[in-house]
């Protein structure tokens, strides 16, 4: 379209939206200025076309239907802190900001469900299953910002995976509005429902590109009522498989992590300019931070250590210390989670989010961390990850932001993905960052189905634009 009809077609779509939703719903120009598209991002301004603030699902529905038949494109936002910039506008869009959509309709105790509106934060959600004696289960470190809408729409993970699984597993309806405007409400609350295809899980991962999440029945469970923990130290991969097994078996389902780290990240995560103390000493090749989940505290402990010492007399692991207190408790998870103790050891830091299977993790992370040691400009490595869901991270520190650099980087740990039947992306999604290397791990077929799929549902191609395909 030429530049004045474009300009002429945004001036027609701002008055529109403000005729139907009001003025206050609709902010253009000055009151962008302390608006922004990622967390990280907060003081640069938002380059858009205008920032809308929709408080009900109708909202939604007028907002992209009038973008639609303005031909004017469309990102919604939820908490801005997804990691592959798929909130990330090129200046032409009409933003949607689900601040608004921020109420908890019913919390369910006999059906054991939660239905919210998308824009509720997930901390929201965890306080109010614990205010009715249940547990939602999803739990990651950007808990207090991300939304409910945003975390299903990246299909996030998590630390409890492994138990729980992926938010996919934790939503059993949606209520969606297609850029036409068409409202799909599925918001029952029922676990199985196999009439015809289950249109949610189209919505769940797709990153805002099929239809914007304006409601969700979540799932919640009876919250277990143990929590232990401990640190071992192994010196084989073969072993940290061996102890998984071994500990699956023997908890008879109540292992809900397995978090292995790497001697070198361990070592990086224990010492200074890191705050924690080693639980175990430094020098094995790596360490595996366990918990298990049941109904009796002193049992659950007793289990957990009588596994241990079977796995030391069966000689699997080397060393291992059980967290006796919740200070305990906390000390160890602090020392996974806090991965910022690694960033601030990087000049610079690059972030890897990749699957592999189990099997193969011990073999390929060696593999590239001699590779990654070849590239001059890479001064640390940092492997990590939920290894019983085959999700390995890698913070790598290096001593520019070079694109040449990075591209190197990103070779070496995404070249071997598509022989190993992996993906470039466990958790985080595809957004702008990883649509280079969508083909390592999707086939032809597939991306062309999904390409299909997108114009079927957005035929002028304007939800989230740019984003996953390149279309
Ligand atoms: C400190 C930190 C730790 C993290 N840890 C993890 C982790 O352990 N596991 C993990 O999986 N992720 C993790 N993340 C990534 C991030 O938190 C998730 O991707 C999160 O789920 C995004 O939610 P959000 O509300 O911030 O979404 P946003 O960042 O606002 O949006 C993400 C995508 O969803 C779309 N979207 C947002 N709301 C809607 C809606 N209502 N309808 C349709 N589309 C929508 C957006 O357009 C965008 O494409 C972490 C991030 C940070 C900053």
């Amino acid at each position: 379209m030429p530049e004045n009809k474009v300009i002429e077609s945004g001036n027609a779509l701002i008055s529109a939206l403000r005729d139907q939703l009001g003025a206050d719903k609709v902010l253009t120009g000055a009151d962008l200025e302390d608006k922004y598209y990622h967390i990280w991002k907060m003081n640069d301004g938002l380059n858009a076309l205008a920032y809308t603030l929709p408080s009900t699902t109708e909202d939604v529905s007028v907002i992209l239907k009038s973008c639609n038949a303005h031909d004017v494109p469309v990102i919604v936002f939820g908490g801005l802190t997804n990691l592959v910039g798929s909130t990330e506008p090129q200046g032409n869009e009409v933003i949607i900001s689900m601040q608004n959509l921020n109420k908890i309709i019913e919390t369910d105790t006999g059906s054991r469900t939660m239905t919210v509106e998308a824009g509720v934060v997930l901390e929201r959600i965890q306080q109010e299953a614990k205010n009715n004696k249940l547990l939602f289960p999803l739990n990651f470190g950007a808990k207090g910002t991300a939304q409910i809408g945003g975390i299903i729409s990246t299909n996030a993970g998590g630390l409890r995976v492994f138990r729980y699984g992926m938010t996919r597993q934790l939503i059993l309806g949606l209520e969606t509005v297609l850029m036409d405007g068409t409202i799909i409400s599925g918001l029952k609350k029922i676990i199985k429902d196999n009439s015809a295809y289950d249109l949610k899980h189209l919505f769940i991962g797709s990153e805002g590109t099929l239809g914007v999440i304006t409601k969700a029945v979540l799932k919640l469970i009876e919250p277990p009522q143990s929590r232990c923990s401990a640190f071992v130290g192994i010196n084989s991969y073969e072993n940290v498989i061996a102890l998984l097994k071994h500990l699956d078996k023997g908890s008879a389902g109540a292992l809900s992590g397995y978090e292995l780290i790497w001697g070198n990240t361990y070592r990086a995560m224990t010492s200074p300019p890191a705050h924690s103390k080693p639980p175990l000493p430094h020098g094995y090749s790596f360490y595996v931070l366990m918990e298990i989940m049941g109904s009796n505290q002193e049992k659950d402990n007793e289990l957990l250590s009588h596994l241990l010492e079977q796995a030391l007399e069966k000689e699997i692991i080397e060393d291992a210390t059980l967290a006796h207190t919740q200070s305990d408790l906390e000390w160890f998870w602090k020392i996974r989670e806090d991965v910022h103790a690694l960033v601030v050891q990087c000049n610079y830091d690059q972030h890897f989010d990749i699957s592999i299977p189990i099997s193969d993790i011990g073999d390929a992370v060696s593999k590239m961390s001699q590779e990654l040691e070849k590239i001059e400009g890479v001064e640390k490595i940092f492997p990590f990850g939920h290894v019983a869901d085959g999700n390995v991270h890698f913070i790598i520190g290096k001593v520019s932001e070079d694109t040449s650099l990075k591209n190197k980087i990103n070779d070496v740990i995404y070249s071997p993905i598509k022989a190993l039947g992996g993906s470039v992306s466990a958790e985080h999604g595809i957004g702008l960052h990883k649509k280079q290397y969508l083909a390592l791990c999707r086939t032809p077929e597939e991306i062309e189905t999904m390409k299909k799929l997108k114009r079927t549902l957005d035929p002028k191609l304007l939800l989230n634009p740019h984003k996953i395909l390149d279309i």
